[in-house]
């Protein structure tokens, strides 16, 4: 094999919802990088891989961007397979992207591979069909938390009519209702919060745009979480998907 980096998505949480790409990516590898919100028990498909946790979590609190992209590369200029491992999908919300593009300048061969990312995984694990004939013509993948405090056109997401999915929100769940009620979406908008998304302690908290706050807090919601919002989250949704496959 030769020296390269695969940035792979390891999914939600839940192990099997693993590509069968990853999976070779994994046995192939001679380091695994792995990133916060990625289960460990994925790494039961390596077979001889040095682990490095660069994770938050992990024990480094942050491991600083720069120095992952330099130990990526010092591995690969040993020869070294390197397996970046992230939760979800690598280029949502995931930094797949600038790492790609970093190592690519310096001459390092990239392969990404795509996981199945948070948004999708909560929402079907609770019944939500993103899109839904009649109901909602697309999706919007956002992230509420932005490192240079820019801000989201949150009028033209509340005017846009597609379901939005909310990324890293549950510390600003007060300011998201707070944005798109002045920007015209309905106070009864059904809302699904999602915990854990596709693993055993998965949790959900449905309610409406005007008191999402106050129910989360209810609720004790933690992140990881993802916030469904828009009419296929409302409970006659979920019936009508529950009759459709009954
Ligand atoms: N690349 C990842 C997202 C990383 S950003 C992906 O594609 O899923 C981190 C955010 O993702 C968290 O704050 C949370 O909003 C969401 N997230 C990640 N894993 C999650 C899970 N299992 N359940 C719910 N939300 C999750």
């Amino acid at each position: 094999m030769n020296a390269k980096v695969w940035l792979v998505g390891a999914g939600p949480g839940d192990p099997e919802l693993l590509t069968l790409k990853a999976v070779r990516a994994l046995r192939e590898a001679d380091v695994v990088l792995i990133d916060d919100l990625v289960n460990p028990a994925v790494l039961e498909h390596c077979v001889e891989a040095r682990v490095v946790t660069v994770g938050k979590r992990g024990g480094c609190r942050s491991t600083p961007q720069d120095f992952i992209h330099r130990l990526m590369l010092r591995y690969t200029r040993q020869g070294k397979c390197v397996v970046r491992l992230k939760g979800g999908d690598p280029c949502i919300f995931g930094r797949g992207g600038e790492e790609a593009m970093w190592l690519r300048e310096r001459g390092v061969e990239v392969e990404l591979v795509n996981g199945i990312t948070a948004g999708l995984a909560g929402a079907t694990n609770c019944a939500v069909p993103l899109t839904l004939r009649g109901v909602s013509r697309g999706v919007t993948l956002v992230t509420a938390h932005t490192q240079d405090d820019s801000r989201l056109n949150w009028r033209a997401l509340a005017e846009g009519g597609t379901t939005l999915v909310v990324y890293m929100g549950v510390a600003k769940l007060e300011e998201i209702r707070q944005q798109l009620l002045d920007g015209g979406m309905a106070a009864d908008m059904p809302v699904a919060m999602i915990e854990n998304a596709s693993l055993p302690q998965q949790r959900e908290c449905r309610s409406e745009l005007a008191h999402m706050h106050e129910d989360a807090q209810a609720f004790a919601l933690k992140s990881p979480a993802i916030l469904v919002i828009g009419r296929v989250a409302g409970s006659e949704q979920a019936a009508y998907l529950a009759a459709a496959s009954a």
